[in-house]
């Protein structure tokens, strides 16, 4: 056949390419009524793949005789929308990655293997015959068919296929027989929209002034805007999306809200079903595939009208898409780490935009980039100045530890204010980024170190488990506390979440204490009692890493103590004040939420560092102000735009080899207005048995970047240097190690 017009399918395959692939309709079809957003099966290589078809067109670069047939189509009508297709593509586009693999990540597993959006199901129905089957005498001949018939008027004479599977295991292999005698019927049942539950809808407390004003002004306009609705935890916030999802509910179009992967708790869907009398699609990493289908096809076909999830829920498919709510903007979960590298709140903007609705990021402590657009007029700035109700703002102070050093890591005016507040039966939240028992395990006489075998790195003592554990590679090794080297004894250093629950347990008693980090809470099931215990004042102190610092709401809290913030003050990388203040904001917004008041104190050994005088005298405001004019005047991100190609390998030579090959690329592709800086080898150079460097390439301006990194990610992917390493390209990238 020679391909008339529009006859060549340009499909998306899950490869780590960035091109799509061209393919004749199957076999016996001329491609007619083939839309984009279909998906098809293709033959790739030496398999089959799960194809989306991303667009139509008459010709090939490829000759004729070479183009292959697609083996068969899997939907008839698109699954994926011109909307949907669109951020796939924008998504490719801005993260220079491979449109196959961005549609991969975007559809549900079940899809991605190419399963049916509405899955049938089997369903059983014994007839008449069947009924009058005499049991005895079937009994006799055929036992196994009794049992099935049997098990069939049990379930009042039908039941799905997948029932009987569970009663009686063998039934399939008698099922012939059964419908050769007209005992059975069985037919295909498809799943169909389920419509959403509505519930009354509670009404909420009366907006305060600020929040009025809030509300007034995003009415005010149509269509897509970006705002900021700046103000501290208890500020209402909540609130004020809540009326806005109803103003979008009310015109029966649909809300997607994203959360941190921490912030998704029990507390927030209660909150929206109650208050908005609709149920909450609940989209999240650990949902089973087949509800994961479910939940994305009730988005997809509009009957769900709440969608609430984390990252990957950005990529949900709407029928009616009326809002986008980001929550905690800040929050470093919502950038992905491996794979797509991409940021759900940067791409819950795009989207936005292109869908031309409008969208809210909330946050006590905007990023960089969002203050930034807020400066420039891009974005409106809300602020919700107050803690709505009657929480006052909580008292923040410094215990400097060259004064009162810390026993076991704890100062006495640390212990004081908690003997204090727990008498007058307040809770203490103790803050500590750092689980385990110690980071360190240290030889008494000579000194060594125990460091992990496949890493740059130390190994942190955990005494729970009586084991050495390194947290960049999951490496554990029993704990044996006798030197390797010199056989002398070791004792550990520092202190972890694990160490400082022991020690408040010896002072307070065990019962008071509760630990919440991801080790105590392991197990399922473990952190919901432990967060009930803490939110009902049971447990009077609470231990944590900053699995602690969001979204929980533990109205008894009045002392938040921070343990050792020092390591973000000298951080290496260009974010550690902007990660630092945020963090202690929100681990501090913890403290005294309803009528008591609540009280900071933070250790630090380092008590005349200007970032402690600004933070105490202008809050985040002022490190926020001050990390821009920083920012600003060495041009880093918000002021110019990064990205990061890294390079892994066993050895360390193949990685600086495909680095400098990749920079010399980039010099020959002509570095306009782009700089490169490396490469370098990663500050923990060695992990997991792998070597690491890295490439930075910066401009003033996106375009210039983009349109460089373009030609350079072709050039590496078929580059026999790209062959020996595993590599990655970082757009925007959170972290530079
Ligand atoms: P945020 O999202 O900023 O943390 P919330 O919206 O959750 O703030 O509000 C914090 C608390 O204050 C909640 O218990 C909420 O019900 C209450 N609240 C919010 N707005 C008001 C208001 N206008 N009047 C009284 N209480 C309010
Ligand atoms: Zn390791």
């Amino acid at each position: 056949m020679t391909p008339g017009p529009d006859t060549i399918l340009r499909v998306a395959v899950n490869v780590p390419l960035s091109r799509l692939f061209d393919y004749l309709p199957p076999a016996g079809t001329d491609g007619a009524g083939l839309l984009p957003g279909i998906r098809l099966t293709v033959p790739f290589g030496r398999r089959r793949q799960t194809a989306v078809l991303m667009e139509c067109a008459g010709t090939s670069d490829l000759p004729a005789s070479k183009l292959k047939r697609a083996i068969a189509v899997l939907n008839d009508k698109p699954l994926l929308r011109a909307a949907d297709l669109w951020l796939l593509r924008f998504t490719s586009d801005y993260y220079l990655h491979p449109v196959g693999e961005v549609a991969a990540a975007a559809l549900p597993a079940l899809l991605r293997q190419g399963r049916p959006l509405y899955p049938a199901t089997e369903r059983v129905t014994l007839t008449a015959a069947g009924r009058d089957a005499d049991p005895d005498a079937l009994a006799r001949r055929a036992p196994r068919q009794a049992e099935v018939l049997a098990a069939l008027a049990a379930r009042g004479g039908a039941c799905d296929a997948a029932e009987l599977d569970e009663a009686v295991p063998a039934w399939r292999r008698c099922r012939k027989a059964l419908l050769h005698k007209d005992c059975l019927r069985i037919d295909e049942v498809t799943a169909t929209p389920v419509a959403v539950p509505e519930s009354t809808a509670e009404p909420g407390p009366a907006p305060n002034a600020a929040q009025r004003e809030a509300l007034a002004a995003m009415r005010a306009t149509s269509g897509f805007d970006v705002t900021l609705l700046d103000g501290v935890t208890g500020s209402g916030k909540t609130e004020v999306y809540l009326h806005r999802m109803q103003d979008v509910l009310a015109q029966n179009g649909q809300v997607l809200i994203l959360v941190p992967e921490i912030g998704l708790t029990p507390q927030f869907v209660r909150r929206l079903r109650r208050r908005l009398g609709r149920e909450p699609l609940v989209l999240h990493s650990s949902l089973p595939d087949s509800d994961r289908l479910a939940a994305w096809r009730a988005a997809r076909d509009g009957s769900a009208p709440l969608i609430l999830g984390t990252r990957s829920a950005v990529f949900t498919p709407l029928a009616a898409p009326g809002l986008i709510v980001v929550d905690e903007e800040h929050d470093g979960s919502y950038k992905q780490q491996e794979g797509l590298r991409y940021s759900a709140r940067d791409l819950a903007i795009a989207r936005a935009k292109h869908l031309d609705i409008p969208v809210i990021l909330g946050s006590a402590t905007p990023a960089m980039e969002t203050v930034l657009r807020c400066r420039q007029g891009a974005y409106r700035h809300l602020v919700l100045p107050e803690r709505a109700g009657f929480a006052a703002p909580p008292l923040i102070r410094l215990v400097d530890l060259a004064r009162h050093p810390a026993n076991d890591g704890l100062s006495d005016p640390l212990l004081r204010s908690m003997d204090r507040h727990l008498d007058e039966g307040g809770q203490a939240l103790i803050f500590l980024n750092r689980r385990g028992y110690a980071p360190t395990l240290i030889c008494t006489a000579c000194g060594k170190i125990a460091e992990c075998e496949r890493c740059d790195a130390r190994m942190t003592v955990h005494a729970g488990s009586q084991s050495l554990a390194c947290h960049h590679c999951g490496a554990s090794r029993p704990l044996d506390t006798s030197c390797s080297d010199c056989g002398a004894d070791c004792r550990p250093l520092g202190q972890g979440t694990e160490r400082i629950e022991g020690v408040l347990a010896a002072r307070y008693g065990g019962d008071a204490v509760t630990r919440i980090d991801s080790d105590s809470t392991r197990l399922k099931g473990t952190m919901d009692k432990a967060l009930a215990r803490a939110a009902s004042g049971e447990a009077r102190i609470l231990v944590g890493t900053q699995m602690l610092s969001k979204g929980h709401h533990f109205p008894k809290l009045t002392l938040v103590g921070v343990i050792n913030a020092d390591q973000g003050l000298f951080s290496t990388d260009f974010r550690g004040g902007e990660r630092l203040g945020q963090s202690l904001v929100q681990v501090a917004g913890r403290a005294g939420r309803e009528r008591r008041q609540g009280e900071v104190v933070i250790q630090t050994a380092f008590a005349s560092h200007p970032f402690w005088s600004r933070l105490l005298a202008g809050g985040y405001d002022e490190v926020a102000a001050f990390t821009l004019a920083e920012r600003e005047a060495a041009a880093w991100p918000p002021f110019s735009r990064l990205a990061l190609l890294r390079a892994e390998a066993p050895q360390r030579g193949p990685t600086h080899n495909f680095l400098d090959t990749a920079r010399q690329l980039a010099g020959e592709l002509g570095l306009d207005h782009v700089r490169v800086l490396g490469p370098v080898s990663a500050p923990m150079e060695r992990r997991a048995g792998r070597y690491r460097a890295q490439l930075l390439v910066q401009s003033a301006s996106r375009q210039a970047l983009h349109n460089l990194l373009g030609r350079l990610v072709i050039k590496l992917e078929n580059h026999p240097a790209a062959r020996r390493v595993r590599w990655s390209l970082d757009v925007d990238p959170a972290e530079l190690f």
